[in-house]
């Protein structure tokens, strides 16, 4: 490497260092992320098409030479930050989207300046403290069985294919299979039973696991998209039930506790797909929907969803430690021995980013009452909004029990029309699903940001764009 003066290679080491001088870069980022913060509320929710045509900026070749940093930061602010979708703002209802709490956000920044790998004790200590800290406190926050083991994902996605390799491979050992030494080719039948409304992230985690879809048995649903326990098909010990707490559409729950005796009585694993219900746990007013969770084998979660961590951070659950750390250990007979916890035991992945510092810092700001009170809030507003619409003639398809809201208009026409006006309204964003063969829109209230003013706005910007519809 060139160590001189600057010439055409590029700028000299000196040079370089001076331009990474980390501390600056981030007072200046500081006020891109303050003019951001301060101004995220009064843009338009969805950018707008002249941010949008601005990305063009982006694409050129990979440059041959270096540009300095201040140069690089002020275009990404300049051009990236209009671009954005305001989803920490309050009137952004898409998905099932959390917001992201601020000390969460700032404990993160603190972490990436870290840049620690979570893979092993011997990396990060205090990635290794933090995920066992955080390990226990939301097992007691759940109400899961004590010694629950928990793995820090990315997210429900993945939190669903660990726990459903950890089901997996338990199923095969219970039939005298071992899966890691025998493969899946010639294993035993497994069977797979789960909702017909399960979410795709289920039915994508089960086929990169080797179970097709024509395999799968999927027990109808009722009005709200619960599986009916009494359409359950016979089970036996050969089979992984999987069930949700929270309809990704109508925020309904399975009937859990229903589901878990059936499939206990048979011997069968019982897993949970709580991505954003399962936090419902923590709610005295809430615990109702998820009752007899306790139950299941292994469960999954997205703290980025209901809970506001910052993206990206989802949490699988093993009752059995060593089934999860067994599914997701690198190879051999290795289990971890130490007393110090190697997080790559319990995911997929060996590096890893912090992602347990937001969610601890999170979790210390809020008490387990804080945690209480965000699920009440998210899930009162999300009954202010729907009171708010049938008040103004739309329909609420569904039974709002959780976060989530159905609604459409008179026809479907009208509904279509509707929703295409609010997501460009720019007043509030929220997206469009299937119910029942019908187009609706589903309205999420997951951001700590959506105040009662919030709420209203966006209740008049759906009478404006179905008004704008009619015309
Ligand atoms: C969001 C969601 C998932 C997928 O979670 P990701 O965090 O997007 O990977 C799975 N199941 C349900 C019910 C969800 O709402």
């Amino acid at each position: 490497m060139k160590t001189g003066k600057g010439n055409a290679c590029g700028p000299a080491r000196d040079e370089i260092k001076a331009m990474d001088d980390l501390t600056k870069m981030m007072a200046q980022v500081l006020g891109h992320a303050r003019s951001y913060v301060s101004g995220v509320d009064d843009r338009t929710v969805f950018p707008q098409d002249d941010a949008v045509a601005g990305l063009a900026v982006f694409e050129e070749p990979l440059p041959e030479g270096p540009m300095a940093p201040a140069a690089i930061l002020d275009l990404l602010h300049e051009k990236g930050s209009p671009a954005t979708v305001a989803q920490t703002g309050g009137r952004y209802f898409g998905f099932v989207t959390g917001g992201a709490l601020p000390v969460a956000v700032a404990a993160r920044w603190l972490s990436d300046v870290w840049d620690q790998n979570g893979a092993m004790y011997v990396m990060s200590p205090v990635v290794s403290a933090l995920e066992s800290v955080c390990e226990k406190w939301l097992v007691a926050l759940l109400g899961l069985p004590a010694g629950t083991a928990a793995g820090f994902v990315s997210g429900t996605s993945v939190a669903n294919l660990c726990a459903l390799t950890a089901a997996r491979d338990e199923v095969l050992g219970r039939l005298g299979w071992n899966v890691k030494a025998q493969g899946l080719f010639g294993a035993p039948a497994v069977r797979v039973v789960l909702g017909e409304q399960a979410h795709a992230s289920v039915f994508k985690a089960l086929s990169i696991l080797g179970f097709g879809s024509d395999g799968i048995e999927k027990v109808p649903a009722d009005g709200q998209g619960r599986m009916v326990v009494e359409k359950l098909p016979e089970l036996d010990r050969q089979t992984i039930v999987i069930t949700q707490a929270g309809n990704v559409n109508s925020g309904a729950f399975d009937p859990i506790t229903a589901i878990c005796e059936r499939t206990r009585a048979a011997g069968a694993w019982v897993h949970v797909d709580g991505a954003f219900g399962l936090w419902g746990a923590a709610s005295d007013r809430r615990r109702w929907l998820v009752e007899g969770i306790q139950a299941a084998d292994s469960w999954a979660a997205d703290a980025h969803k209901t809970l506001n961590a910052p993206y990206d951070c989802g949490v699988v659950f093993c009752r059995r430690r060593e089934t999860l750390t067994r599914a997701m250990q690198a190879g051999g007979a290795y289990l971890p021995t130490g007393e110090k916890r190697d997080g790559m035991m319990y995911t997929p992945e060996m590096s890893r980013s912090a992602r347990v510092v937001a969610l601890w810092a999170l979790l210390k700001s809020l008490g387990r009452r804080g945690v209480a009170e965000l699920v009440d809030r998210l899930c009162d507003r999300a009954v202010l909004f729907a009171d708010g619409l049938r008040r103004e003639g739309f329909t609420v398809l569904n039974d709002v029990v959780f976060n989530q809201v159905l609604v459409v208009c008179q026809s479907p026409a009208q509904t279509a029309a509707t929703l295409e006006n609010i997501q460009r309204s720019g007043e509030c964003w929220c997206g469009g699903t299937t119910w029942q063969g019908q187009p609706a829109m589903r309205v999420s209230v997951c951001n700590w940001a959506s105040t009662e003013e919030d709420i209203e706005r966006s209740v008049k910007a759906f009478v404006k764009a179905r008004g704008r519809a009619i015309e």
